[in-house]
């Protein structure tokens, strides 16, 4: 009659919850094993510096938003939330069609 309590083997959601702290994490039994080497915060910059219009223009600010290769980087790494993330998106790719951002480097 003892009912187990399994767990899933691999669930790839908790792997990108992983970021945030919920009840529990720091248990005794939690997932503490495992930590990043740096832990950036969470916070949107634009959020912080209420930025209601990401300008296209502002090269250097959307410099921090891309890598060097010229893709944007996820809102996982850069910590900005969903709805200044499609700002930068418009922002970025008016930038690369006047030429102020690259497409794509090497
Ligand atoms: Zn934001």
């Amino acid at each position: 009659m003892a009912e187990e309590i399994r767990k899933p083997p691999f669930d790839p959601k908790r792997k990108l919850m992983g970021a945030r702290p919920g009840p529990g994490a720091a248990g005794p039994a939690g997932r503490g094993r495992f930590k990043k080497p740096f832990a950036r915060r969470r916070v949107c910059r634009f959020c912080v510096d209420k930025m209601a219009y990401i300008d296209f223009k502002n090269v250097n600010l959307l410099r921090n938003f891309i890598s060097d290769r010229g893709k944007m980087l996820s809102s996982r790494t850069t910590g900005v939330c969903a709805t200044h993330q499609r700002g930068l998106r418009t922002a970025i790719k008016r930038a690369r069609n006047v030429a102020m951002l690259p497409f794509s480097v090497v």
